[in-house]
Parts: C-alpha cells; structure tokens; sequence
C-alpha cells in the first residue's frame, strides 16, 4: 500500500532512506535545510523536494525526521512555527535520529497531546545499511504503534527491535553506539601496536576477523588505511559515521549513565579520545580517524 511520506533530512543516511521509501512505492515529499542535500536527492527518481519542511508535510499520513542532534529535532517540531502545531490528529510521526531519550519524551509527549502518535526509532548499519535498505531500527513507543510503521520502516530496514516504551529505542541506540566507540578506539590500538612490531595490518585484520577480537571494526569499517578498499580509512576517512557524532552520541550515553546512577568508566574514555580527535582537526572525519591519535601511520 502506498503512503504519503514527508521526509525532513536528506543527509548521509536520511537521503538514502528516502529514496528506498520512494523505491518501494510510496509517495515521498522531502525537504532539507541544504540545498545542496535536496539537489542530491532530487536526482533520484521518486523522491520530491519540497520548498520548507511545513510544505513537505502538507497532505503526509507519516513524517520521518533523520537530523543531526537533539536541538535541530526540537526545533523542527516544537513552538509556534514547529511542525505539530500544523500537522493533524492521527499523523504518525517517527523519528530516527539519534537524540537524547529526554528529548524524545518532550516531543513525543507534546505530539500526544494533538493526539498525534510518535516512535524514536534510531538505526544502526551506517551508511551502507541506509543505502542497501538493511538498517536495524531500534525502536521506542506504544506496540500498535509500531505495528501501524511497520510497513514503511520495511522498505529501509531489515530488523526491527521493540524496546519498550517512548524513549527506550534512544536508550538502547546509545548502548549500542557506546559500545562500537570503545571498539574502534581498541582496535585502532591493537593494529597500531602490530604495526609497530612490522605486522601487516591487513594481515593481522584478516587473522583477528575469524578469530575472538573480531567486530565490526575489523570486518567491516577496519580503521587501517588500505585493509578493507571500502571502508572510509581507505578513502582518507571521508564518508561515513563522523567523528563528532560519535562524540554527540558518547556524550549522551554520559548523560544516560548519570541519570540512573550508572558508570560506564570505559564509555567515558572514550569520550575522551573521540573529543581528543576532534581537538586534532578529524571531527568531520570517520570516527575510525580515531585511531590517528595513536599511530600517525593510519
Ligand atoms: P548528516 O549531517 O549527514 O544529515 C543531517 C541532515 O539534516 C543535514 O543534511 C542537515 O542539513 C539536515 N537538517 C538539519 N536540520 C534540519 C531541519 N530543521 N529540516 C530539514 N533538514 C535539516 O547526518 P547523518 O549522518 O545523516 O545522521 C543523521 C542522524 O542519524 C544523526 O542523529 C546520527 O547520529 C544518526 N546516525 C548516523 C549514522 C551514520 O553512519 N552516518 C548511523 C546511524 C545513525
């Protein structure tokens, strides 16, 4: 079944999201602040750029956001210009950002009260999951509906995980983020030190790909330059999950953490190393540009 989809961000992921939602048959309206973003998505067959984000939603039964950060999330939908003051009772709106769980709650509970449904529903899989269509959506909000997106977050992703109630999908996104932080930051050490010893990287990436260190950071998006051809590493770390959003994404897993009273000594380090990469020119940067801050050689 077809649906009227507005979608609002068409940057690294959110421009090949929409334009799988167009691919399996929707009709998408997009919108976003670059222009540059919307002249990319505008190349795609199916996808429609609209002038403003309330034109974009003019007519949608679903809107989808996929913005940086918390405060651009709010600012879309909050206050008097934002876009629940306009959109009508019964919308569906998700939004796969990844943002702070609070942050979900102020939306998510101002879009009830117009009586307009919401899920967080961050992803994992990056940028070739967007491209390919096999994102993981991790999701938080009342189970119907979830079931009412269903159709829709299938025609980008591949798995879909409840979490629990409004917020829940954010809470677990940052576990998982957490953890691939400490993961590249560790691996980049261990083929900095193999290097060091005259190993070949590539070799030692291999060996640790089938053996008990492998991850995703050595399959996938090895942070050594010229191990795998189609990681960002290889492309002088262009592209990508950049730095400064694994660093946005650590530090509100600190903030989780504080919240409840956890401690997460590890997710605090590195923090640290991703703010420390950042200070060092790489925020734009693959997050895996990490790995420079110990071996000049990457
Ligand atoms: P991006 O910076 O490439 O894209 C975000 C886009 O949102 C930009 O094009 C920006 O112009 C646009 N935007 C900002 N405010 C807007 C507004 N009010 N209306 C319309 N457009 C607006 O970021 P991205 O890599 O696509 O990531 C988006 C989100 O997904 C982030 O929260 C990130 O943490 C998360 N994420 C990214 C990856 C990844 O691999 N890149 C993976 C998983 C999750």
């Amino acid at each position: 079944m077809s649906t009227r989809i507005a979608f609002l961000g068409l940057g690294n992921m959110g421009g090949p999201m929409a334009v799988n939602l167009a691919k399996a048959g929707h009709a998408v309206q997009a919108f976003d602040l670059s222009a540059e973003a919307c002249a990319k998505a505008a190349e795609q067959a199916g996808v429609s750029i609209a002038a403003t984000a309330a034109a974009a939603v003019d007519g949608a039964q679903v809107v989808i956001s996929m913005l940086p950060a918390s405060r651009h999330v709010e600012a879309l939908y909050l206050g008097d210009d934002g876009l629940l003051a306009r959109l009508p009772a019964g919308t569906l709106v998700i939004d796969c950002s990844t943002i702070a769980p609070a942050s979900v709650l102020k939306v998510a509970q101002a879009a009830s009260a117009r009586g307009i449904a919401m899920l967080d529903a961050p992803v994992s899989g990056g940028t070739a999951g967007a491209a390919a269509g096999t994102l993981t959506f991790i999701v938080g909000g009342e189970a119907e509906v979830l079931e009412r997106a269903r159709p829709v977050l299938q025609a980008m992703g591949k798995n879909i995980f409840h979490m629990g109630a409004s917020s829940a999908g954010q809470v677990a996104k940052l576990c998982n983020n957490m953890a691939l932080g400490v993961i590249m930051a560790v691996t980049g050490e261990a083929l900095a030190l193999g290097a060091a010893h005259g190993l070949d990287a590539k070799v030692l990436s291999q060996m640790m790909a089938v053996s008990t260190g492998r991850s995703w950071a050595t399959e996938v998006c090895n942070p050594w330059p010229g191990v795998l051809e189609n990681a960002p590493a290889s492309r002088g770390y262009t592209g990508g999950f950049g730095n400064d959003l694994m660093l946005k994404d650590l530090g509100l897993a600190a903030e989780a953490a504080m919240s409840v009273g956890a401690t997460i000594p590890l997710g605090e380090l590195a923090r640290n190393l991703y703010a420390l990469n950042k200070q060092a020119g790489r925020g734009g940067l693959d997050f895996s540009s990490v790995v420079k801050l110990i071996s000049d050689k990457a």
